[in-house]
C-alpha cells in the first residue's frame, strides 16, 4: 500500500514511457561504462540497471538519459549524472534493515534506485514545483505492489526528525559544512554522505558516527552539485 505522503494513485498519473529492449541495452552499455570507471558494488550496479532512467525525463529529451551525465529536470535542478549517483550510493552501502533519508530528491531517480536496495526510503525536496512532479512521477512509475518512499515538501538541511534516527543519510546537492541536524538524526554507527565545499569545487565526505558524541570525517572524490538551500544549507 502506498502510505498517505504519496496520495496519488498510479490512475491519475501520466503512464509512464515503456522500458523497451532497446532501452535496457542501453542501460548494460551505461552500466558497463560505470563498472569501468571504477563502480563495483554490484548491488549498486544491478539497482542502475534496473531502473528506466529514461522515465525520468521529458519524452522530449528522453535520448540523453543513458549518457553519463547531469541534465536540466527544470526550476534550475539537475538529475544527477549516473556516475554520481553510482558513486554516492556505493559510498552509502545501504542494506536492507537500514532506514534511509535522502535530501533533494529532484527527479526521484536517485530514490528509485536507493528502493532497489532498502524499502525504508524518505526523500525530502524544498522545491515544492518539483516536489509535486516527482511524487506524481513516483507514483505512476513505482510497481504498486512494491515499496514506496515516504516523500516531504520541505527544508531536508534540517532532517526529518519525527522519523530519525537514520542508518543512512544522503545528500544530493552541495553543502557549506557538515549541517549539525543530520549528524543529530544519525543512528549510532549510521553514516551520512554529502558533498561539502564551495560551490564549484565539492569533496564527497563521508561522516560515520561512531558513537552518541563521536563522529569520524574522511574525504573522497572532488564533484559538483548544486547548491544546498536552507537553514543548514548555503542560506542558513
Ligand atoms: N537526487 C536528485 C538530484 C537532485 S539535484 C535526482 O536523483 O534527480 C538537488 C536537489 O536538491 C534539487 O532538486 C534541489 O531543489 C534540492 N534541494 C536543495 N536544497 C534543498 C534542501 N534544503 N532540502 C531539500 N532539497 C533541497
Amino acid at each position: 500500500m502506498l502510505p498517505v505522503s504519496v496520495p496519488l494513485p498510479a490512475s491519475n498519473a501520466a503512464a509512464p514511457a515503456p522500458d523497451t529492449y532497446r532501452h535496457r541495452g542501453q542501460r548494460r552499455a551505461l552500466v558497463a561504462a560505470l563498472r569501468a570507471r571504477g563502480i563495483r558494488d554490484e548491488r549498486v550496479l544491478a539497482a542502475l540497471a534496473a531502473v528506466p532512467r529514461h522515465q525520468f525525463f521529458a519524452p522530449a529529451f528522453e535520448a540523453h538519459a543513458y549518457h553519463d551525465k547531469a541534465f536540466p529536470i527544470g526550476e534550475g535542478q539537475t538529475i544527477s549524472q549516473p556516475y554520481t549517483v553510482a558513486y554516492q550510493t556505493a559510498l552509502l552501502a545501504p542494506a536492507p534493515h537500514h532506514r534511509v533519508l535522502e535530501v533533494g530528491t529532484g527527479s526521484g531517480y536517485q530514490c528509485a534506485v536507493l528502493l532497489r536496495l532498502t524499502p525504508h526510503v524518505h526523500s525530502i525536496e524544498l522545491n515544492a514545483t518539483l516536489f509535486a512532479a516527482t511524487q506524481r512521477r513516483l507514483a505512476a512509475l513505482l510497481p504498486p505492489d512494491g515499496p514506496a518512499p515516504r516523500l516531504r515538501c520541505g527544508d531536508g538541511s534540517l532532517g526529518w526528525p519525527e522519523a530519525a534516527p537514520f542508518d543512512r543519510i544522503l545528500v544530493t546537492a552541495g553543502a557549506p559544512g557538515l549541517p549539525p541536524a543530520l549528524l543529530r538524526q544519525l543512528a549510532v554507527g549510521g553514516q551520512l554522505v554529502i558533498p561539502v565545499g564551495p560551490a564549484h569545487a565539492q569533496r564527497m565526505v563521508r561522516v560515520v558516527r561512531e558513537g552518541p558524541d563521536a563522529f569520524a570525517r574522511e574525504e573522497f572524490e572532488p564533484f559538483r552539485f548544486v547548491p544546498l538551500l536552507g537553514a543548514g544549507g548555503w542560506q542558513g
